[in-house]
């Protein structure tokens, strides 16, 4: 259920509704509003008529159900859109479109080093690279595990990019969200319900991406188990999925976009680089993503390409992301945003 409190109600009166809310064995988070908070009660159906009653209390406008499965994610709870807060400089959900760019893995502090240079001088706002990597074969390169976030850290000192990095597990989940800015659940992990309740209770943001076989409504349960656990800093990513085609990696599903729009208040990011798994398709699809109304993208560049140890294929040569960036500056001033 969704208390709307009235605007301006004193916080007497919330805090008598979060005392009622407990008592009655339901969970409350508050959603504060430009004009009014509205206080969300999860829990099972069966107290649903004492919840009810609550509208009599003093500062509460109504009461009312949330009628789909996902609660806290929905834009019942919360009809402006989230703005997510990276670092002072970045926040993802504004007018402005958040750009990720750097390599698949960390390989080498050369390598992060010279590609986090390049993507700041190219207007990226946050450089994305993963130190754990879950790679679909177990004789991959795995990653450099903590070496490859100190790496991360290092760039992140020298540029002032704050990072996106992968946790792939609750036990080394700690560990990240003491280096990272930002923690990604990927792709394989979208439904690991340990890990998405783990980083839900870390204080850091987290990019939460689409898994390959995962329907929209399936994602956003997936967001609402990280904000069940106190986590309301989720910012979904749509990063392609299973389809017929072969032509492409993955089918990048752009109407993602205007239909988690309609559905929730969390930032969408767009990954167009695992999206379709090619270099050339990368361009043209962030355009699209940026017209359809992404509020970032994630993008895989590597000074070197041909001698990536993963995704060296969906990767951009600095010089190439350079001429993107450009070009998607005026796609966004189009759509009356910045990058
Ligand atoms: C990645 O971002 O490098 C990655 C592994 O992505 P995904 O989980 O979408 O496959
Ligand atoms: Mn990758």
């Amino acid at each position: 259920m969704i208390i709307v409190m009235k605007a301006g109600a004193a916080k007497k009166d919330k805090d008598e509704v979060l005392r009622r809310i407990k008592e009655l064995g339901y969970t409350s988070h508050v959603i504060r509003g430009t004009t009014r908070d509205v206080i969300g009660a999860i829990g099972d159906e069966r107290g649903k008529a004492a919840l009810q009653a609550l509208e009599t209390l003093h500062g509460v406008e109504n009461v009312l159900p949330i009628l789909q499965p996902y609660k806290l994610a929905s834009l019942e709870v919360k009809k402006e859109s989230s703005k997510v807060r990276i670092s002072d400089a970045v926040s993802i959900g504004g007018s402005q479109i958040v750009i990720m760019a750097g390599p698949c893995a960390v390989e080498s502090e050369e390598q992060i080093i010279e590609s986090a240079l390049a993507v700041k001088k190219s207007g990226a706002h946050m450089l994305r690279g993963g130190a754990f990597k879950p790679r679909t074969s177990p004789y991959s390169f795995q990653g450099l595990e903590e070496e490859g976030l100190k790496l991360m850290a290092k760039a992140r000192e020298l540029t002032g990019l704050p990072f996106v990095t992968e946790v792939i597990n609750p036990e080394t989940a700690d560990m990240v969200a003491d280096y990272a800015d930002m923690l990604q659940i990927g792709a394989r992990n979208s439904q690991n319900f340990a890990l998405l309740k783990k980083v839900g209770q870390l204080g850091k943001p987290v990019l939460l991406k689409r898994g390959m076989a995962m329907t929209i409504q399936e994602l956003l349960m997936s967001a609402e188990y990280i904000m069940s656990e106190g986590n309301q800093s989720v910012i979904l990513c749509e990063r392609g999925i299973r389809t017929f085609e072969t032509a492409t990696r993955n089918t990048l599903d752009l109407s993602a976009i205007p239909v988690l729009k309609g559905k929730t208040h969390l930032p969408i990011v767009i990954d167009p680089s695992h999206g379709t798994g090619n270099h050339h398709y990368v361009a043209p699809m962030s355009y699209a993503a940026v017209a359809a109304g992404a509020d970032g993208l994630i993008i895989e560049v590597h000074p070197d390409p041909e001698h990536a140890s993963s995704d060296g294929a969906q990767s951009l040569k600095p010089s190439k992301f350079e001429v993107m960036m450009q070009k998607l500056r005026l796609f966004a001033e189009a759509d009356g945003r910045k990058l």
